[in-house]
Order: C-alpha cells, then sequence, then structure tokens
C-alpha cells in the first residue's frame, strides 16, 4: 500500500501541531512509518487520504461500536445542528440521556456530563475526595485515567507508549497523593490503606484494564477493592471509560456484579462526540455543585449535538437485546483465529480478552500486570503491525493498547482479518 499523501499531510502537520497530531498515540512513534490520515469511515472501514481502505479495529478507541457513521447518530447530529449547537442552558435532552443512562447502568441514581474521559475522572476524585474529606487516591500502575495531573503517575497508553509515564509538570505536591499499587494485587493494596489510615479517599482503577493491553481483572480481585474500600470508609471508582457500554449495558459493574461508588464514562456513551460521564448515588452525586460544595463545571457540558448523538447511541444499545452477544461471538471468533494461527507459525504470544476488548501480547507468558505487560516482544509487534496495516488491517499502533471490536464487523471481515494474520505471522 501507498501513504504517500499521509506522508505528506503528516509533514505538513508537524510544522504547526506538536508532533502532527492532537493526541500523542496517534503518532506512529512507536511502531515507526508516519500516521495515516483518514479522509472518511462507514462501517467497519475506513478510507484514508492515498485511497485506501483499512479494516479498523480502532473504531476511534471505543466509541464506534456500531461502526462509523452509524445513520441514526449522524441524522440525529445534523437535525440538532440545524436548531443551533450550543446554548449554555438546560435542554430537555440532557434530561432524556441522563434518565436513560441511569436506567441502563446498575447502582448510579444521578449523572453528569462532562467532554471527555479525563474531566470524567478528574471531577470523580475530586467529588471522593470532597465526599470523604480525605486527600489520597491509590491508582494501579499501568492504567490509564486520562491526563490530567494525579493520573501521570505510571499512566498505560500513550504515556508509557512513549516513555513517559510520570510525565513532567506533574508537581510532587500532587504525586504524593496519588499511592501506586499493581493491577490484580489486593496485597498491595491493603498495605496501602495500613500505611495511610484514614487517609484514602478512593481507590481509582479500569475494571477491566485496557491501556496496558487488555488485562482482565484476576478472580476475587475486585470483589476484594469493594470489601477493602467499605472497611475502610474510601470510595470505588470504577473507570468505565472503555468498558461503560461495550462489555454490558451496564458495564463491567453489571459484568462482573460488583457496585462502584463512583463511575466514569466516555468513548461509547458519546457516539464518537467529545462526552464523558460521572455518576454515583444521589448521596454522594449530590456533593456536586450547585446543590453540594465540590465545584464542578463546563461551558460546552451537555452540549446538544453531543447529547443527541449519545442518545441515539444509548438507545440503540438499550433497544437490542443481542448485541453484546454477537460482539462476544465475534471477538471470540477472532480470538480463536488468531491463537491457531499463531500457535501453527510458531510466534510466542499472549491473547487477553474480555467480551469485545481484546489484545496480542507477543509473550507466552501470562500478562496480569503492567510489569508482565512490558515483557512483550516490541520488534514483533512492530512487524505484526505493518504487516497488517499493509494488508488493510488497522489496530492500534502500540503494544499497550487494546483492540475494540465493533458490530459493524461481518464474519467475511473477521475472515480477511485472519487471512491477513496468517500472512504475516510468518514474517515474525
Ligand atoms: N479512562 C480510560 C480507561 C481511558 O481509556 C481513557 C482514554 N483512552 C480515559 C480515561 C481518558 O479519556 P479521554 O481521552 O476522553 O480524555
Amino acid at each position: 500500500m501507498l501513504y504517500q499523501r499521509s506522508s505528506r499531510l503528516f509533514a505538513e502537520a508537524e510544522q504547526v501541531i506538536p508532533g502532527g497530531v492532537n493526541s500523542p498515540v496517534r503518532a506512529f512513534k512507536a511502531v515507526g512509518g508516519t500516521p495515516v490520515f483518514i479522509k472518511e469511515a462507514k462501517g467497519a472501514y475506513l478510507y484514508d487520504e492515498d485511497g485506501n481502505k483499512l479494516i479498523d479495529y480502532i473504531n476511534s478507541w471505543g466509541p464506534m461500536i456500531l461502526g462509523h457513521a452509524y445513520e441514526p447518530v449522524v441524522n440525529a447530529v445534523i437535525e440538532r445542528a440545524k436548531k443551533g449547537t450550543s446554548f449554555g442552558t438546560p435542554t430537555a435532552l440532557e434530561t432524556e440521556i441522563a434518565a436513560l443512562a441511569v436506567s441502563m447502568v446498575p447502582n448510579i441514581d444521578k449523572i453528569r456530563f462532562v467532554n471527555s474521559g479525563t474531566e470524567a475522572c478528574m471531577s470523580a476524585v475530586r467529588l471522593a475526595r470532597g465526599y470523604t474529606s480525605r486527600e489520597k487516591i491509590i491508582k494501579f500502575a499501568g492504567c490509564y485515567h486520562g491526563h490530567s495531573d494525579s493520573f501521570l503517575i505510571q499512566a498505560g497508553s500513550g504515556a508509557v507508549t512513549f516513555g513517559t509515564p510520570n510525565s513532567p509538570g506533574v508537581t510532587q505536591g500532587t504525586a504524593k497523593d496519588t499511592l501506586l499499587a499493581q493491577y490484580n494485587n489486593l496485597e498491595n493494596v491493603k498495605a496501602l490503606f495500613a500505611a495511610n489510615p484514614d487517609e484514602i479517599a478512593a481507590i481509582i482503577i479500569e475494571p477491566v484494564a485496557g491501556n496496558m493491553g487488555c488485562i482482565p481483572p484476576a478472580e476475587g480481585f475486585l470483589e476484594g477493592l469493594r470489601e477493602v474500600c467499605t472497611a475502610n470508609g474510601a470510595l470505588l471508582i470504577f473507570d468505565e471509560v472503555m468498558t461503560g457500554f461495550r462489555l454490558a449495558k451496564g458495564g463491567a459493574q453489571e459484568l462482573f456484579n460488583i457496585k462502584a461508588d463512583i463511575v466514569t464514562f466516555g468513548k461509547v456513551i458519546g457516539g464518537g462526540l467529545p462526552v464523558g460521564a460521572f455518576a454515583a448515588s444521589g448521596k454522594i452525586m449530590d456533593y456536586l455543585a450547585p446543590s453540594g460544595p465540590v465545584y464542578q463545571a463546563g461551558t460546552l457540558s451537555g452540549n446538544p449535538l453531543a447529547m443527541a448523538a449519545g442518545l441515539e447511541m444509548l438507545k440503540a444499545l438499550n433497544s437490542d437485546t443481542k448485541i453484546f452477544e454477537r460482539l462476544e461471538e465475534k471477538t471470540a471468533y477472532l480470538e480463536k483465529g488468531i491463537h491457531k494461527i499463531l500457535l501453527e507459525e510458531e510466534v510466542s504470544h499472549t491473547i487477553n480478552r474480555v467480551g469485545s476488548m481484546i489484545s496480542v501480547h507477543f509473550d507466552k507468558k501470562p500478562v496480569t500486570d503492567f510489569a508482565t505487560a512490558g515483557n512483550g516482544n516490541n520488534d514483533t509487534f512492530k512487524k505484526f503491525f505493518h504487516g497488517l496495516l499493509d494488508n488493510g488491517v488497522y489496530i492500534a499502533p502500540s503494544a499497550y493498547e487494546t483492540w475494540f471490536i465493533t458490530d459493524a464487523l461481518t464474519y467475511e471481515d473477521l475472515d480477511y482479518t485472519l487471512n491477513a494474520i496468517k500472512k504475516v505471522a510468518g514474517t515474525l
């Protein structure tokens, strides 16, 4: 495949945008080469500036669970835009999507909309601190909760891809309030509570980690966190920016039957427009301004275009009783196929998967936390990535990312992908 136009566009972008991109993971720095510039997309496919067609396994990093340019969402946005794009006043639409989200997700009474996953997680932590009158939080190495200062401590995703899991610019004062534990290590968490009695406001966790590749929670781990939080008067925050409305209608809380105190959302909830949200019981949410003392705000929060897109997306997921089953079946089919090919070609690998989140690690030992996620062979990953791209299959340009499966994929697309993997596996 040729990427001449993309290369030229990237060179132009680098002149006026740092690194040529508005979010680091889009750059191909970890895998080499220049990023593909996308012109348009429909269903399971991306079409780039050079006229290449790519099967998309990133799906805007999660939101496009029903495929690109999903018509009910597109039409809703067009119709709303004709009536004005922002008012800075309450709208009936905000209550409609809030009520629908609250009806779909367990254990939440109220939800507030923001403009990104970062904002959602940042606000959730402030709320937890205000509610408990405590300052420290526990996060897990390799988890990513957006680029707010408190979270750029051993952060996953682009932060680790580019070698800066602890970002310069975060003050030591902020960093000291973020305590770090290892994913799937309950003893670690208990030790932190023992060492910081009555100081920990909350644990924030990706209930299925997706920013160090996909890592499922070990049996009993999330239950253990729930117990530790309850025993110590701390809140359990599930960052469901990836898992919300993807693993089940009610997200990871529903899938694992565990009650979080605060839940954050992003990605799917906005149908591809910039939306995040955080939600909890009425008692906790009423701590927020203007009902309560914890301040949180946004000029464009609850923006009518974004709410119209999100509402259509949630309606579609709420009314389709088989969507999560289909996603499970398609992703399981892909997993089985990839595993078979890599075994046949004797490529060391581990595949981690929960529902429609899947990642291939090029190391045969189990990948259960940040340390083991780093064991994968990055040279193999680079070859795998470029081989797939050259065969029209687009996965995330980093071994630390998860693939997001869309329901727009057909079994023909999946077979095409497996064929491409077969071709590439022979070269690894
Ligand atoms: N939390 C998780 C689990 C994420 O994966 C992400 C983004 N990938 C975020 C928070 C931050 O979301 P955003 O990029 O919308 O700020």
